[in-house]
């Protein structure tokens, strides 16, 4: 890993910053890639996006939630946002991270949260994915996934191509909707590959054997020769456009996922609220040419 990407990611899991960034306010070019902070903004770029064809999973930001009363009220919140969303007859869905609900604070009280949401969207038939983060978390977030599929469709979760058992557990999950990513966390080589070749070619293998699989795929990536060899792939194999759709982060390539949406399903991933600062360093850390977000940012304000 290279020192500027540690760099980012140590200012990611900074606390001070991040409390300190809600008051310095919007600022360094953060608005470029994250949806407002409110959901009156949210609704607008989403709009936009969907008037461009674009689907939206939103995010609802949030990090570093201890207690259980900020646990539920961010529940709360994505279930506001929810039903939103539903009322205005937006085409979205919900993509949750389940440590903003309380999955480090007891994995069963996140379960009652994560329901309480589930159970909502299901009556309002919006999909909800479980967003994966750290590997600490995954199997968590895998057990709580198995129990709420118990009762629910409309509920899947993220595979990282960079995890050595990640061909496992999409052999496993061959029946759920999911998002196949590279994955954005720092991981020990134990676990996780480390060179950026075999990452690619473990995302490029898991999308084709996911591809002949029936359930629907999410390839999450701004990563073109990606892209290309999955429509390659699908060409050859005849695989059905609506078994399959195109994702990227909001603000990022958003000409080639224009470009796209001219042949495939696509969705922007849209995250908003207060707490922006972490998801901005992460997104920093990934790509240090996204700096020119800040310098642009910093320069346009
Ligand atoms: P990279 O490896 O960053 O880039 C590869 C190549 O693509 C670059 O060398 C360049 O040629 C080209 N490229 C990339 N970005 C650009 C750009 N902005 N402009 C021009 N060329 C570019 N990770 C998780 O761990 N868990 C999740 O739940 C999760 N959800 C995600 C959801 C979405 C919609 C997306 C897009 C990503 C998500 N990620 C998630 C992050 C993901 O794991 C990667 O860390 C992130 O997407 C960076 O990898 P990449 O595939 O986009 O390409």
């Amino acid at each position: 890993m290279g020192i500027t990407r540690s760099f980012f990611i140590a200012l990611s899991n900074n606390r001070l910053l991040n409390s300190g960034a809600k008051k310095w306010g919007f600022q360094l070019g953060a608005a470029k890639v994250v949806a407002g902070t409110d959901i009156p903004n949210m609704m607008a770029s989403v709009q936009e996006l969907n008037d461009n064809g674009i689907s939206a999973t939103i995010d609802r930001l949030g990090e570093f939630v201890t207690s259980r009363k900020e646990a539920q009220q961010a529940a709360t919140e994505i279930i506001e946002t929810l039903q939103t969303i539903s009322t205005a007859g937006t085409d979205a869905h919900l993509s949750v991270k389940l440590t903003q609900i309380g999955l480090d604070i007891d994995q069963q009280f996140c379960f009652e949260n994560i329901h309480r949401i589930v159970k909502e969207a299901d009556e309002h038939n919006i999909f909800v994915n479980l967003d994966m983060e750290n590997y600490d978390r995954l199997q968590p977030t895998l057990d709580i996934l198995h129990a709420l599929r118990k009762e629910f469709d409309g509920v899947g979760t993220v595979i990282q191509a960079y995890l050595y058992r990640s061909e496992k557990d999409l052999e496993a999950l061959k029946d759920v909707r999911l998002r196949l990513v590279k994955g954005a966390y720092q991981e020990h080589e134990e676990v996780a590959m480390q060179s950026i070749e075999d990452i690619d070619a473990n995302f490029l293998k898991l999308i084709k054997l996911r591809l002949d699989q029936p359930a629907f795929t999410s390839i999450a990536t701004h990563d073109h020769h990606i892209i290309d060899a999955a429509i390659a792939y699908a060409d050859e194999q005849g695989i059905p456009s609506d078994r399959f759709e195109f994702q990227m982060l909001y603000g990022f390539r958003t000409d080639l996922l224009k470009k796209l949406s001219a042949d495939y399903q696509v969705t922007s991933y849209v995250p908003f609220g207060e707490d922006w600062y972490g998801y901005f360093m992460r997104r920093l850390a990934e790509r240090p040419q996204n700096l020119q977000l800040v310098i642009k940012g910093a320069v346009s304000k």
